[in-house]
């Protein structure tokens, strides 16, 4: 597809979000994009990061000329020297994260193969020694490991540097990576964390779906309210963190077997109505990417007719009771346990190896479960009752890790679950 988004504002509107989300700092970070023309697009240097607009921005020519009213990032030397050691890249994200910092203060890497998905979408993490900031020796160590093929590249003392073929893949690599860290430091409040090996992360195909296509009809008004209402509540998601720009997947049934699912890459953050994918019968409607865990989402709605919505998705609590061998006790809080009943648990690659058997132990009775290294799969009578329910799972989840700072957990007792089946869930 052509990109018609102006460099500019490419880097304004990634650099608010970065920012919204505090994944950086008012004063650290940049980012740049390559051009066609060899011009680097760059963040400017010492300019509020939370109220960047595209006149803001640096345009810094291949011969050395600078058109902008500020000076290029005092980071730029490694940016540059980046793109000329890897002409496949065009975007470059640098910034503070701070799970990201955390293990760069430790002189440590994050595992991506904590899941299939991030292995995938980061690769091998590199990790560049430490050099003066806005130096070219630290401009000759990044650049060096990006030589070797790394895409993803931790600063000692420092940060990490991303590139991708355009910049929405650095960006998803960005988040991903950030993703990865913040879930390895809570799976260890837990326990030890279980990481996947080579032969793991290839069982699971991360290429398309083969599925037999068709031509819809127009979309009926129940159809189009329902793709509105599911964009509404996926777009809701990614803000309160519950879900990442493109993991994942949300379906919410649309009769009886025929449903509207998300689709791969398309980013969470502000997913529209066009880019759902509709699946009747087993074939997805002509043209778009839809989730590959389609078949696992069908079979389930197949099972349970009282079953309306399906979210799976990595929130990082949840997710990290996914990645440990630590068992997510619900007896919390009441409305923990209403909502929640006991957690299931599935081995890793259940959910494309063996959807039947997931499809026949989640019942409306059973709506969690944990998928090893994979997140949290909901079930729920609705789009809002689903949502409610990964809502309290990673809020129940979180509850849980932080506890462990501070005691032991005293789980309700029997009695007192026995009261509140009684009284909530007859
Ligand atoms: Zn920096």
């Amino acid at each position: 597809m052509r990109d018609l988004v102006h460099p500019a504002d490419n880097l304004v509107r990634a650099m608010a979000r970065i920012y919204q989300y505090r994944m950086t700092t008012t004063s650290g970070g940049n980012l740049s994009i390559r051009d066609d023309d060899g011009s680097i697009w760059i963040t400017p240097a010492r300019v509020d990061k939370g109220a960047l607009d595209a006149a803001d921005i640096v345009r810094v020519r291949p011969d050395g000329n600078v058109e902008g009213r500020h000076r290029p990032s005092s980071e730029f030397p490694f940016h540059e020297l980046i793109y000329q050691a890897r002409p496949d890249l065009r975007a470059i994200v640098h910034a503070h994260p701070v799970a990201l910092v955390a293990f760069s203060i430790c002189g440590a890497v994050p595992d991506t193969r904590l899941f299939a998905k991030a292995r995938d979408v980061c690769g091998e993490v590199g990790f560049a020694p430490y050099a003066l900031p806005g130096s070219r020796k630290l401009g000759e160590h990044i650049a060096g490991v990006f030589a070797e093929g790394h895409d993803c590249v931790m600063l000692e003392n420092h940060g990490v540097v991303i590139g991708g073929a355009d910049f929405d893949e650095a960006f998803r690599k960005f988040e991903t990576l950030e993703f990865v860290a913040k879930t390895i430091i809570k799976a260890r409040a837990l326990g030890e964390v279980r990481y996947l090996s080579d032969a793991e992360v290839a069982r699971i195909d991360q290429g398309d779906l083969e599925m037999e296509r068709f031509d819809p009809a127009p979309a009926t008004s129940r159809e189009r309210e329902l793709r509105r209402e599911l964009c509404k509540f996926i777009r809701r998601g990614y803000h309160q963190r519950l879900l990442t720009a493109n993991a994942g997947s949300f379906s919410a049934r649309l009769g009886d077997d025929e449903f509207l699912i998300s689709t791969r890459f398309t980013d969470r953050a502000t997913i529209e109505p066009s880019q759902l994918a509709l699946i009747r019968g087993g074939k997805c409607e002509a043209g778009p990417r839809p989730s590959r865990a389609c078949e696992l989402h069908r079979l389930i709605y197949q099972k349970h007719p009282d079953i309306h919505a399906i979210v799976n998705a990595t929130p990082v609590n949840a997710t990290a009771f996914s990645a440990s061998a630590a068992k997510l006790d619900t007896r919390t809080i009441p409305e923990s346990y209403i909502f929640l009943r006991d957690v299931v648990r599935f081995p890793y690659d259940a959910a494309y190896q063996n959807p039947a058997t997931i499809a026949a132990e989640m019942t409306p009775e059973f709506p969690i479960a944990l998928l090893d290294n994979d997140g949290a799969l909901v079930l729920g009578t609705s789009i809002l009752d689903a949502f409610d329910r990964l809502e309290v799972l990673e809020s129940t989840a979180e509850a849980v890790i932080l506890s462990r700072s501070i005691g032991e957990v005293t789980p309700m007792g029997d009695e007192v679950i026995d009261e509140l089946i009684g009284a909530f869930l007859k």
